[in-house]
């Protein structure tokens, strides 16, 4: 029930980090480009100064929010990974944009996270300030076999806390407004754009903010998804301990167990730095993850020093990013759009990518990087309809075909390109296209991922955990 509505100027401003530009000093207006992002995929193509608004695109056409200072920005719900990279990408480009987050500030939980090197192509130097650790092999443990995979290209250990931090710093610095103690309530359609309301935290009243663009970049229980239309999706539970490493595990090496009489998912052991690392698993449902992880900590001899845990989405198919209600635009990124590798049940990188989508659809109305993220995200679903089914012989199978050639192939490249990795696998070793075959056909025709039946349903992979 709405107690009271408060209708708000677009601009409620909090900031976080210590940078002392602002909305109107923002660099993009200045036309000096800021320290970072220098990888950043989205450019202004055929411009002179990148940082430019294009008079063609949309949003200034709409009039809804453009480069020359008019109100109603963007609104952006969420201020995490997916989200802040969204309002970076936007403001970078002079769109304005609200952030608007439900927590009083911005204290994001700690979590350690791996991801592939594709994150520094992306963020550039943004996300430096993140990386814990470099992986450099991975040891795949099953019944009593081990396979080992040098990476050409380093994976990054991250802390997610210190990421959201420099994105939310950099969306500032852009020009981007992060509005804290906001919770989306709902949007409508009607005039020329879309009415949101929110509820202000603090006091429990209501808002009302107008705006022609929503982009809900609000996790995998998205609301903004919920009240535009969008199906509830399935999610997983992971669930990670922070332990000491182990003496003979050296602090570049990730370690994964396949026990398929525990789980059908898997176990892994990401060191932070040279002391401590996470183990952890994905889980069919969260009480379950956490016996099945007590009961392998124990076998293992670790002692968990604290949990990290949580839900993520299950890709089952592609999520359309954008849906129109009158005259305006809801947009999803991130978990809320389960832009997450089901092989891993990583979303950093493709929340990342998502966001460059999504930006580059509302600036430019193209979506070039969502029709790779979508290939991207459809192959790691192949695989995990392959392995779903696994038993232990099967694992022990895939240990055993690990041939030096396939293992060159795994080396090469990165979980990122998993069309890519999965030609050259079977090319190295046929048998272990037949494997997978296998895997396939053993499912009798069953999705793997159920949502009405099996909230919980989650992935497999054939490397690592995370991205
Ligand atoms: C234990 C664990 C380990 C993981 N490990 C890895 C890994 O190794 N590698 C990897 O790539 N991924 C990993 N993931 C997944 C990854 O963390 C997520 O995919 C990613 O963080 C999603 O980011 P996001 O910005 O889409 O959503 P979230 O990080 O979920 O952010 C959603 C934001 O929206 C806000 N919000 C929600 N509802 C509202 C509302 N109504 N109004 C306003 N604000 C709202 C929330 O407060 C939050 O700030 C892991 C996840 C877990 C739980």
């Amino acid at each position: 029930m709405i107690s009271k509505v408060k209708k708000t100027k677009p601009h409620g401003v909090a900031r976080v980090g210590t940078s002392p530009v602002g909305v109107e000093g923002s660099p993009l207006r200045n036309g000096t480009p800021p320290v970072g992002m220098d990888g950043l995929i989205v450019r202004a193509e055929g411009s002179s100064a990148p940082w430019a608004i294009k008079a063609r695109d949309p949003l200034v056409r709409a009039g809804s929010s453009s480069a020359r200072g008019e109100s109603l920005p963007v609104q952006v719900v969420g201020a995490s990974v997916a989200g802040l990279f969204t309002a970076c990408l936007l403001a970078r480009r002079g769109v304005a944009v609200d952030v608007l987050e439900r927590t009083d500030r911005l204290e994001p939980m700690p979590r350690t996270l791996i991801v592939t090197n594709r994150m520094r192509q992306i963020l550039g130097t943004l996300g430096e300030a993140c990386v814990t650790n470099e992986i450099r092999n991975f040891e795949l443990f099953t019944d009593g076999r081990v396979a080992s995979v040098t990476l050409d290209q380093p994976d990054l250990v991250i802390e997610r806390a210190a990421l959201i931090r420099s994105l939310a710093d950099s969306a500032q610095n852009f020009g981007a407004n992060l509005v804290f103690g906001r919770r989306f309530q709902r949007l409508a359609g009607g005039g020329k754009g879309l009415t949101v309301q929110y509820e202000n935290c603090e006091d429990g009243s209501q808002e009302e903010r107008r705006t022609g663009a929503v982009v809900g970049g609000d996790g995998a229980a998205s609301r903004v998804a919920r009240a535009a239309g969008w199906p509830a999706q399935a999610t997983a539970s992971l669930i990670q301990a922070v332990v000491a490493l182990p003496s003979d595990l050296a602090a570049h090496t990730v370690r994964v167990w396949f026990v398929p009489q525990d789980t059908p998912y898997f176990y892994w052991l990401i060191p932070c730095n040279e002391h401590e690392g996470v183990l952890g698993l994905i889980g069919e449902a969260g009480a379950e993850a956490r016996v099945s992880l007590e009961r392998f900590l124990a076998r293992k001899g670790f002692a968990a020093r604290r949990f990290e845990g949580g839900r993520v989405p299950i890709y089952s198919g592609w999520v359309n990013v954008e849906k129109r209600l009158g005259a305006g635009r809801v947009f999803l990124v991130g978990d809320a759009a389960a832009q997450v590798k089901v092989t891993t049940v990583g979303g950093v990188v493709t929340g990342l990518r998502g966001a460059v989508g999504v930006a580059e659809s509302i600036v430019s109305g193209r979506g070039g990087e969502l029709r790779g993220l979508r290939r991207e995200l459809d192959a790691h679903l192949w695989v995990r309809r392959a392995l779903h089914h696994f038993t232990q012989p099967d694992y022990s199978r895939l240990v055993d075909l690990l041939n030096a050639p396939a293992r060159r192939a795994l080396s090469r490249q990165s979980r990122d390109q998993a069309l890519s990795v999965l030609w050259r696998l079977c090319w190295s070793e046929p048998r272990l296209f037949l494997l997978g075959l296998r895997g396939l056909l053993m499912r009798n025709g069953t999705p793997p991922v159920t949502p009405s039946r099996s909230r919980e349903a989650a992935a497999v992979a054939v490397a690592t955990p995370g991205d």
